[in-house]
Order: C-alpha cells, then structure tokens, then sequence
C-alpha cells in the first residue's frame, strides 16, 4: 500500500525520508537509535520518518523480533513526527524472498530492493552483461510485484553495489533498459499500490538515468519518494537536497 501522498514536487519529496537504517543493521553507526533518529528528524523537519533495517537471506536479523521492539518503544517516544517501522526486504532472485508474507504485510513499510547482488545469497543472471543484468532485474521486480507484497521500491535499478563492473559497465545496466520496459514495470508498480524510491544516493550518482525514471513516472502517475539510506544521523535529515534533487529532476 502507499504510505504518502503523490507528489513531484522536490521540496515535499524531502519532507519524508523512507530510507534510514538504525542499529539493527550492523552497517549503521551505533548512534543511530529509534529515539536518537526521530529527534533528529523532528530537527530537520521531517513529517516521516522510516525505519527500513536489512532483512537479507543469511543475515541472522530478526525483522520481526525487530519491529515489535521498536514498536514498544515507540508507544514511550512522543513526537509529531510520523513514524513508520518497516524493513528493507530482499526480492534476492527471480519469485525468492527473504521473508514470509504475513511477516511483510505486518510491517508499516515493507520497502523491498532488488539489487544487493554484493551478497552472497542473491541470485544472478546466466548472462552476466549489463542487459543481463538489467533483464533479471526486470523480471525479478515483475514477480515481487504480482505478489502484492511490496510498499515500495529501495533503490530501483541501483546498481551501486555491483562490485564486479565498471563505472561504465554499471551506467550500461540503466541504458539496456528501454523505455517500454521502464514505463511498463513502473505502470506495473503503480497498480500494485507500490511506490519507487527517489535513492539519493543513486540519484546524484546516475542523474540522467534517475531523471528519466522520474519524468516517466510521473507521465505515467506513479507514486515517488524519497531515501537517503541513511547510516547516520547527519544523513537522516534532507537538508539541502530538494535543491539538489530539482536540479536533477526538474
Ligand atoms: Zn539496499
Ligand atoms: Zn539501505
């Protein structure tokens, strides 16, 4: 289901971030606590705040364990800051993921991404090209989204943490994808109920992909939002991004 509001507008985009990870993920800086995070998006003005810890084959988090403790502790915690408990789920191959549905659908946001290909449990294409790549990914968001189980998309298309390419290689992922197969996936996500993420990160590393991914999404009507992945408690707040983002975007 969509948690906000649609809008392309980048100063409102920005008002939200679906993409900080606490404690839980080890990757995080151990400051990064529930209550630590929402006092500093209640400093950058944020009106929503996700917790979106990794849920990965392997990994030994327990998601649900998780969100039934930062749930408790939300109950002590006021704010005005719309708090949402949810995960960064694993779509780890094509129809393979990393949690039982009733797990999914118990989350606020069960935030799904599709690219960690870095880790060892995550399935790979037999054609190891770029649009080998770029083709297992579609066809692996097509099965996550007929199942009904994502809220949104982390990162689409990221391909961040492919270690094995090149720059070049890595920006080649994002031209193999033609715009019928882009439009077409995100009509997909849309009548799923399932919003894409505007990754900052990836935004203003791969900007004319992430610009064209934005003008026909939002041609087609698609639900955006943002994420900035934070680690810290720095990048929890959006300061400064809409104006980064609409120079990309715009
Ligand atoms: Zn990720
Ligand atoms: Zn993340």
């Amino acid at each position: 289901m969509f948690v906000l509001e649609r809008t392309y507008d980048p100063a409102e985009l920005t008002r939200h971030n679906l993409h900080p990870h606490s404690v839980c993920s080890l990757c995080a800086k151990r400051e990064m606590t529930l209550e630590a995070m929402i006092r500093r998006a209640e400093e950058a003005g944020l009106k929503t705040l996700a917790v979106t810890d990794h849920s990965d084959p392997l990994d030994e988090i327990d998601t649900y364990a998780n969100y039934l403790m930062y749930k408790e502790q939300l109950k002590r915690i006021d704010t005005p800051v719309r708090v949402l408990i949810g995960a960064e789920l694993s779509a780890y191959g094509i129809g393979k993921f990393g949690e039982p549905f009733e797990i999914d659908r118990a989350l606020d946001l069960a935030a799904y991404s599709h690219t960690h290909y870095h880790l060892a449990s995550w399935e790979h294409p037999e054609d190891r090209s770029p649009r080998g790549y770029a083709a297992h990914e579609l066809a692996v968001l097509d099965a996550l989204l007929a199942t009904g189980r994502a809220d949104h998309i982390a990162h689409p298309f990221s391909p961040n943490k492919m270690h094995f390419f090149t720059e070049e290689q890595k920006a080649a992922t994002l031209d193999a994808i033609s715009d019928n197969e882009l439009g077409d996936i995100l009509e997909k996500g849309e009548r799923a109920r399932c919003s894409w993420e505007l990754h900052t990160p990836t935004v203003f590393r791969f900007p004319a992909f992430s610009r064209r991914m934005f003008l026909m999404g939002k041609e087609i009507g698609v639900h955006f939002c943002l994420g900035t992945d934070a680690h810290t408690l720095a990048a929890v707040g959006t300061e400064g991004l809409a104006e980064r983002l609409a120079a990309v975007i715009g």
